[in-house]
């Protein structure tokens, strides 16, 4: 999931420029889709997304922008412990660190950040003596509703 700030510029364009990395407008749109979305997408999704915003867009050239993307550490690649199969989603990584807690029945991901996360990475820096700069964090368990309707 995204938070993007609207006084602000794409932080993903940013992270191009600053990594020369040409901004066309098929990427455009894909970081468009990105910046924008609201949960997590894979690529049949981002690519029928920005489809609509540019219609040159093509699931190869997602694939080779999300691969770029990944390579300059703006995108996370996420596989929700591949409870829906075997895809992967993909967020920017801007959006603030979070975990990502997955219910195995429904399906559901919920999103814990801030201190919750950050006394988690703090505790996990002590026992490792590393510093933490960004972390990947998903758990999979029955989610409150699933199990109260057992
Ligand atoms: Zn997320
Ligand atoms: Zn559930």
């Amino acid at each position: 999931m995204s938070h993007r700030d609207p006084a602000h510029a794409s932080i993903l364009i940013e992270g191009m420029r600053k990594n020369r990395v040409r901004v066309t407008s098929p990427r455009r749109a894909i970081v468009q889709v990105l910046e924008e979305a609201e949960d997590h997408l894979d690529v049949e999704e981002i690519t029928e997304r920005a489809k609509k915003i540019d219609a040159s867009v093509h699931r190869a050239t997602v694939y080779r922008t999300l691969d770029m993307l990944k390579r300059l550490h703006l995108v996370d690649e996420l596989d929700l412990l591949h409870l829906r199969g075997d895809r992967h989603y993909y967020e920017v990584r801007s959006g603030g660190q979070h975990a990502h807690v997955i219910c195995t029945r429904c399906g559901k991901v919920v999103e814990p950040r801030g201190e919750i996360m950050a006394s988690c990475i703090d505790r996990l820096a002590e026992a490792t003596g590393h510093r933490i700069d960004f972390y990947r964090l998903e758990a999979g368990g029955v989610c409150p509703d699933c199990e109260a309707s057992d």
